[in-house]
């Protein structure tokens, strides 16, 4: 490091002002293993964030997997390659039948990107329905189909081909409780209607199964069922952007859509896909992807190359030998089932959802406003990580815990992590 500048100012010097650096204190993280960091004075952290690296930090079989491969070959996808189609394989045989043609793209944005142009190109229209609060990605098609950042600070609003379901959200959003799913639809009805009535084709339907940005919410059922009929009868296209909960992250399911019971035309991952190398992929049915091939070629550098291949091929395997969404599944419920009863004690904790290793806690100031604890979700954020903890925070009003962790944690991790909560909550009003 120069004498000259601390990190923080080399930050500032040359990386765009526009990143956020998480924590008042930020970290100086230098390794990592499983679900542990460590800063610089050799200080050990428990990461309960960082659904990226899915498997673990520094997975030795990635590491394997990379390194080998990155010393026999690295092309792109003009060649003929096992280690690619392999990989297509066993990734397709993860998802329903039918859904079995692969797009392989870099990051999550590319892929959401990608379904747009090919939902666009199948259904001549760019007519794009979209959920409150939800995030796709950061390139400019995605922004404008993205609430979270339009309707954000420094967001522009929506352009005239985006249409908004109010936030599914049965606890503190338009509609509550258990009947809410049904009023959702009926908002996904209106938009259909007005676009017949303005004689306008819709292009397609985007959502999470479970949003993440939006604050860990479970889409209320039978929100999306429906809402995916709805769209498939007026000829729109159903994409389930699964980059932030696919891969057996929520326990009960290998996809987000799968524990809604419906099956997409277009599906798009990233984050886990390649415990941090930039590998992600958009799947579709045949005959969408023969559609699409209008003789534009789809090329793409590094989009499906040997080693990302590889790196995402040994994700895949491990998820298996490690049992890793079964033990989403069992420490998810335990965390779950832990912070539900801390919910009794604390009267800042207004909800408790999610599922599998993807939860979130969301924090209220009055029981009775449901206003939210937006200043307490950063303060408790900030404080847990004094503790040892690494936890963030998310929703419109940004007061939603998200517990989201590398798929090893375990059960002394989850105990851990409810008891340092609890003690950290100690401070606000107590039941
Ligand atoms: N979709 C969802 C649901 C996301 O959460 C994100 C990233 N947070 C993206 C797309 C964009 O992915 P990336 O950052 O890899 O471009």
């Amino acid at each position: 490091m120069s004498n000259k500048y601390s990190l923080r100012g080399l930050r500032d010097k040359y990386l765009s002002p526009s990143l956020s650096l998480s924590y008042n204190q930020p970290l100086h993280l230098v390794r990592g293993n499983g679900q542990y960091l460590y800063d610089e004075a050799g200080r050990e952290y428990l990461d309960a964030v960082n659904n990226i690296q899915h498997i673990g930090h520094c997975h030795p079989k990635v590491i394997e997997a990379a390194t080998s491969q990155l010393k026999k070959l690295n092309t792109n996808t003009r060649y003929l390659d096992e280690t690619v189609l392999n990989y297509a394989q066993s990734l397709t045989e993860k998802l329903p039948e039918g859904l079995d043609v692969c797009f392989f793209t870099n990051s999550g944005s590319e892929s959401n990107d990608l379904a747009l142009r090919i939902a666009r190109h199948y259904t001549e229209s760019v007519e794009t329905i979209v959920l409150g609060g939800a995030y796709h990605g950061h390139a400019i098609s995605l922004i404008e189909i993205s609430p979270y950042k339009y309707n954000g600070t420094g967001g522009k609003g929506a352009p005239d081909h985006v249409y908004e379901v109010p936030m599914p959200d049965s606890f503190r959003g338009k509609y509550r409780g258990p009947k809410s799913g049904e009023k959702y639809v009926d908002e996904i009805s209106k938009i259909l209607d007005q676009l017949r009535n303005d004689q306008k084709q819709v292009s397609l339907f985007i959502s999470e199964a479970i949003m993440g940005c939006g604050g860990q919410l479970i889409l209320p059922p039978p929100f999306l069922k429906d809402a995916y009929q709805l769209v498939r009868e007026s000829g729109g296209l159903n994409i389930s952007d699964e980059v932030q909960i696919g891969f057996g992250r929520i326990g009960d399911h290998y996809w987000g859509f799968d524990s809604q019971g419906v099956v997409p035309d277009i599906v798009t991952m990233g984050k886990s896909m390649g415990n941090g190398h930039p590998l992600s992929a958009v799947v579709t049915t045949r005959e969408i992807a023969d559609r699409f091939n209008s003789g534009m070629e789809y090329f793409n550098s590094f989009g499906g190359n040997p080693v990302s291949s590889a790196i995402g091929h040994a994700v895949l395997n491990v998820i298996e030998e490690e049992k890793l969404q079964g033990n989403a599944l069992k420490i998810g419920s335990l965390l779950s089932s832990m912070l539900t009863k801390l919910k009794q004690k604390h009267s800042l904790i207004g909800d408790v959802r999610g599922k599998g290793l993807f939860l979130g806690i969301e924090l209220i100031r009055d029981q009775l406003s449901l206003e939210p604890a937006s200043i307490e979700a950063g303060e408790i954020v900030n404080k847990m990580k004094e503790k040892g903890i690494l936890m963030s925070t998310d929703g419109p009003d940004h007061n939603v815990i998200k517990i989201k962790p590398p798929m090893v944690f375990n059960e002394e991790n989850a105990e851990l992590l409810v008891n340092i909560f609890d003690e950290v909550l100690m401070k606000y009003e107590i039941k």
